[in-house]
């Protein structure tokens, strides 16, 4: 792919906007290559200038959180990339259990919070190392809880007209199994209102979250880069399973591996491409496919392939 970048960019460029800015760091595999255009906005109000500015440019939006359900192209991602990681923050009633909170919170910050208050429904997310925003999108989950069980409502901006922030209902973004309506939508993720229970002991919500962090950094590998589960669970088989099955933990492309402590997530042990990651993931497909007659899908989501 050729890689658009005038520089300087046009007069009333917004700032904070970069050319070319290497991707790697922006998502938790540690792989991938240019974006033409990056930006991570501080505020609203910078977020709204860089939506304005990308459509006047006619350029191909992507919204991004923490990065981690993502493999990024190695040849990089043409058009505008918006990280809003920065927008952090949430406040949170203890009494009611109404949280509102922005895109770019941490959402095991946001467990952590809501844990010390006393409010239930969260304990699940304190192990997931992304945004609000890409938990929404992503209708992220574990240990039986998932993010549709407790959302509300999220507020969106729609680039084609950002002055103007919408509010969406929870039951109008047709959620399910890590799936929602936004995933095909080109809306931008602005903040998320959530209803947890009120009036737990705070200690008591607290144990079972830190249980939960435990029960997972104990099975699966923290430690090294990865976007954790790569594929979707054929329910009801577990795609880990299958594949342990098939004796594919330790299998390798480049530094790309099947895990050797859970076969669902495949980790980058330094030098990866993501080429080397899309082909591994390939060849489990077709392990899978041929000897159990099941086509595993994808969860991570691909940019710029
Ligand atoms: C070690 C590890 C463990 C994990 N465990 C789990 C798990 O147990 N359960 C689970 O569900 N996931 C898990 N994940 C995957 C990942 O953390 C979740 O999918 C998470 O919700 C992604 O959030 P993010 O902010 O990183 O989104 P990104 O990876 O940055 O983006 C994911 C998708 O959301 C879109 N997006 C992100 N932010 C916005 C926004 N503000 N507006 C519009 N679109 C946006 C992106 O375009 C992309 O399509 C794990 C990942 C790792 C690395």
């Amino acid at each position: 792919m050729r890689l658009r970048c005038c520089w300087p960019p046009e007069v009333l460029t917004p700032a904070g906007l970069q050319g070319q800015v290497c991707l790697r760091d922006f998502t938790t595999w540690k792989v991938g290559g240019p974006a033409e255009w990056l930006a991570e906005p501080a505020d609203a109000r910078e977020l709204v200038q860089l939506l304005a500015w990308g459509h006047r440019q006619g350029l191909a939006l992507r919204s991004i959180g923490a990065g981690s359900n993502l493999l990024v192209a190695d040849q990089g991602v043409a058009g505008l990339t918006l990280c809003l990681r920065r927008l952090q923050g949430s406040q949170l009633d203890g009494s009611t259990g109404l949280v509102e909170a922005h895109a770019g919170e941490p959402i095991p910050t946001l467990a952590r919070k809501a844990a010390r208050l006393g409010l239930a429904g969260l304990e699940w997310a304190v192990g997931i190392p992304g945004t609000v925003g890409g938990a929404v999108v992503m209708n992220a989950g574990a240990q039986g809880g998932c993010i549709a069980d407790c959302l509300e409502s999220v507020r969106l901006l729609d680039p084609a007209d950002p002055e103007a922030t919408v509010e969406l209902p929870a039951a109008a973004l047709g959620f399910a199994y890590r799936h929602s309506r936004l995933q095909q939508e080109p809306w931008v993720v602005v903040g998320a209102r959530f209803r947890l229970q009120s009036g737990h002991d705070p200690a008591a919500v607290s144990a079972r979250t830190s249980a939960n962090l435990h029960s997972r950094t104990s099975s699966q590998p923290y430690q090294q880069p990865s976007c954790g589960s790569v594929f979707r669970n054929p329910e009801p088989l577990k795609a880990g399973r299958l594949i342990e099955e098939l004796a594919l933990k330790g299998l390798r492309i480049g530094d790309a591996e099947v895990s050797p402590l859970h076969a669902n997530f495949i980790v980058n042990r330094g030098q990866a491409r993501a080429a080397d990651i899309a082909a591994l993931i390939a060849m489990v497909q077709e392990r899978v496919q041929r000897a159990h007659g099941i086509g595993l899908e994808t969860e991570v989501k691909r940019l710029g392939f």
